[in-house]
């Protein structure tokens, strides 16, 4: 579909509203894509420090292409042509289209673009002359399989370093062919036509690489302005569901408190520090209690609920931070002993009583529901748990069902099956009907997540009828049907009926 002329008004009208873009004009052109809406793409850290690394790059430059808005609607059967907010080019008109994929679903992004922007879908069917497709991101750590029947290149794990590379390997090589050929050989990278569909070990770049650093802040995301810096990468802890975890990079890799608060723009107004584990940081209480002095508001992606002690919430307080959040993770004690958090109810009652202390508007807990082993009684004590938690400080619950990811000690796990989530999500919801707002992800949308994260290029082949029929639920269930899944529970990855076994409380 052709673009419309709102598409085009709202696209000259944000690239009004940005700051720190960094317009360049060079003979190779990279369309840097994201298949997610704009306003999710620019809120992404990851895909915002490579743009700035490839715009770094003598002789070359990127052109941004986002999923139009609206696109990723469920029933969506036709979308406008993807076109770059630079020069309203055509994604299907660039030599090279690299795609950062955060999770799962955004495959279905990708499909969609590539598919509007008539670029042939599967690898084996491109020629001389198509775009060289690249995918990388967030996914790459844990199972970026289902995405490679679409990618030519996969990047897995840090893509500072082989991006560039990778470039350089494309722009030097006579012929697609001979380009994939070289790219092939590298350790991170999987060429899936090359080297079949085996995932490579993710790469860690160099320490005097970090920190990640946002280029362009813009008011049109829900982190409105804010400048992003990491504070850290990776992370020290093992929680057996996370793709983070300890075993994943080698662990918690820090940024000093000198060099994040020296890297500051003075035109900003807000700053969001990025990482695994922030509030991991020895030295996070100083650069917040420093970002204040300044006048900054502060804003941190996670809070483990141990870190919460009174000098850290007063800094915190102290940047405007007014809701206070952290992961319960699980539903009960037993649950969260289980996956390895350090989180017990004292620290999330501690945290309860600093939020009222400090005024804070709320406490907001993340929450798994059907973790493994998990059944109505653990439901119960997080109904009762929460309600004390709520009679000292008004509570919201952001809830996700459970999905066994890959390169994790739960990997292979069962999801507990649409019908269990859902129960389990309503006896929460009417549990704590009156004292907490209870938020959660879709457990249908979960399942559909599950067969991505545990499945591999014929789950991701058989998302193009879905994503074609209109990407409804409805669509992926008939879609995957054929491969042995079924919404129901006890049924792991292709169909067999015999899910692991956990060994409670044991070790990482
Ligand atoms: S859930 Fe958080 S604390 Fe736990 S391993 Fe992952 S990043 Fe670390």
């Amino acid at each position: 579909m052709k673009l419309s002329n709102a598409s085009r008004e709202l696209i000259r009208s944000r690239l009004a509203d940005e700051i720190g873009r960094i317009d360049k004009q060079a003979p190779h052109r990279i369309a840097l894509a994201y298949p997610s809406p704009y306003a999710v793409g620019m809120s992404s850290l990851g895909y915002q420090s490579i743009y700035r690394i490839i715009q770094a790059m003598p002789g070359v430059m990127c052109e941004r292409v986002f999923l139009p808005d609206g696109a990723d609607r469920a029933g969506t059967t036709e979308i406008e042509v993807p076109v770059s907010y630079e020069s309203l080019r055509p994604l299907g008109d660039f030599p090279i289209i690299a795609f950062s994929v955060a999770y799962e679903l955004e495959i279905a992004g990708m499909i969609r673009m590539l598919d509007e922007a008539r670029v042939p879908l599967l690898v084996e069917d491109r020629r001389e002359g198509d775009p060289i497709v690249i995918a990388g991101g967030p996914l790459t750590f844990s199972n970026p399989v289902p995405m490679m029947p679409f990618a030519d290149v996969v990047i897995q794990g840090e893509a500072e370093e082989v991006t560039p590379w990778a470039i350089e390997v494309i722009h030097q090589a006579s012929t697609r062919d001979a380009a994939l050929d070289n790219l092939a050989a590298h350790p991170h990278i999987n060429v899936p036509i090359k080297n079949g569909y085996e995932p490579r070990n993710p790469a860690a770049c160099d320490l005097a690489l970090l920190p990640a650093i946002s280029a362009i802040r813009t008011p049109h995301t829900e982190l409105s302005n804010m400048f992003l810096i990491e504070a850290e990468r990776g992370c020290s802890r093992e929680c057996k569901y996370c793709v983070m975890r300890r075993t994943t990079n080698g662990g918690m890799r820090l940024v000093s408190a000198e060099t994040i608060l020296s890297s500051i723009p003075e035109d900003v107004m807000k700053v969001g520090l990025v990482g695994a584990a922030v509030s991991d940081h020895p030295k996070i209480t100083h650069i917040v209690n420093e970002l204040a002095d300044r006048g900054l508001g502060v804003g941190l992606s996670s809070l483990r609920p141990d870190r919460l002690k009174e000098p850290f919430i007063e800094a915190l307080c102290r940047g405007g931070y007014r809701t206070l959040t952290t992961a319960l993770d699980g539903t009960s004690e037993r649950m969260r002993q289980m996956v390895v958090r350090r989180g017990y109810e004292k620290h999330y009652v501690n945290a309860a009583e600093l939020a009222r202390k400090y005024k804070m508007k709320r406490l907001k807990l993340y929450l798994m529901v059907g973790l493994p082993e998990e059944d109505d009684s653990d439901i119960d004590e997080c109904v009762e748990f929460v309600s004390g938690l709520s009679k000292i400080v008004p509570i919201a619950l952001g809830v996700a069902p459970f999905c066994a990811k890959r390169k994790t000690p739960l990997d292979g796990y069962a999801y507990a099956g649409v019908d269990v989530v859902s129960k389990r999500l309503d006896r929460l919801r009417k549990g704590l009907k009156g004292r907490a707002d209870v938020r959660s992800t879709s457990a249908k949308w979960a399942w559909v997540e599950y067969v991505l994260a545990q499945g591999g290029a014929r789950e991701g082949r058989a998302m193009i009828e879905a994503v074609q029929a209109g990407g409804r639920f409805a669509d992926y269930r008939k879609a995957f049907a054929p491969l042995g899944y079924s919404v129901h529970g006890a049924q792991q990855a292709g169909g067999s009926a015999s899910p692991r076994k956990l060994p409670l409380l044991s070790g990482s």
